[in-house]
């Protein structure tokens, strides 16, 4: 799939404000600083469509976006610096929580990881809720442009060995670069497979 048009809708904190749930909607979320922003851009081919991190008085909102007319793209808030390591439920603010236990249309979170650190507890502890609450998400390892191949392989059979003492098995995972626009394809297709059999 090829983004063609990508419009921002609307950003609030509350889900029962959020754009009718009529098409399938995806939502990326991941600790701050770990380059959504720049995913985001990246994928959708535009410089400044989702704020980065450096954008002044960056607000914590869920931001709808409206991609080739038929389906939602959803930034949510950077979580991680404040109060990390007493439970999910002080890390993330409720309208988060809320959003995504409630949006009927989501599809998938993207949960982002930077590659350039070890396996964090909040992020570890962030999947794990996912899971218990049935929630269908995939990994998106971020800034792969900083590790050459032997680092690379390195970060991926530590994060999978401890991913793989909590799960069976592992979620879809991507590897991506807002700098080499690697993984944009795949992450693209993915989406469009799950539309697709979505029917849309
Ligand atoms: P956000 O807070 O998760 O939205 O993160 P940003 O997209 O604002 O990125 C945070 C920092 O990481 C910025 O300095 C970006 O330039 C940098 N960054 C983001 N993605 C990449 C990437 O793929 N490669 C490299 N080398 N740097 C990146």
């Amino acid at each position: 799939m090829k983004i063609t048009r990508a419009e921002f809708v609307i950003s609030n904190t509350d889900v029962k404000k959020c754009p009718n749930p009529t098409i399938p909607e995806y939502a990326f979320i991941g600790r701050s600083n770990v380059g959504k922003s720049s995913l985001i851009n990246m994928l959708c081919g535009r410089k400044s469509l989702a704020k980065t991190s450096s954008t002044p008085g960056k607000t914590q909102l869920i931001n709808h976006f409206l991609i080739n007319d038929n389906w939602f793209l959803v930034d949510l808030p950077g979580y991680g610096y404040a109060k990390v390591g007493k439970g999910l439920s002080k890390n993330w603010q409720k309208f988060i929580v809320d959003y995504i236990l409630q949006r009927e249309n989501l599809m998938n979170v993207f949960v982002l990881i930077d590659a350039r650190h070890d396996p964090q507890k909040i992020d570890m502890e962030f999947m794990q809720w996912l899971g218990e609450n049935d929630i269908p998400f995939s990994m998106i390892f971020t800034k792969l442009d900083k590790l050459n191949a032997t680092q690379k392989s390195k970060f991926l059979s530590v994060y999978n060995k401890e991913m793989l003492e909590v799960w069976a098995e592992l979620p879809p995972q991507f590897i991506s670069s807002a700098v080499t626009a690697d993984g944009k394809d795949e992450i693209l297709n993915y989406i469009e497979e799950v539309n697709t059999y979505f029917g849309s």
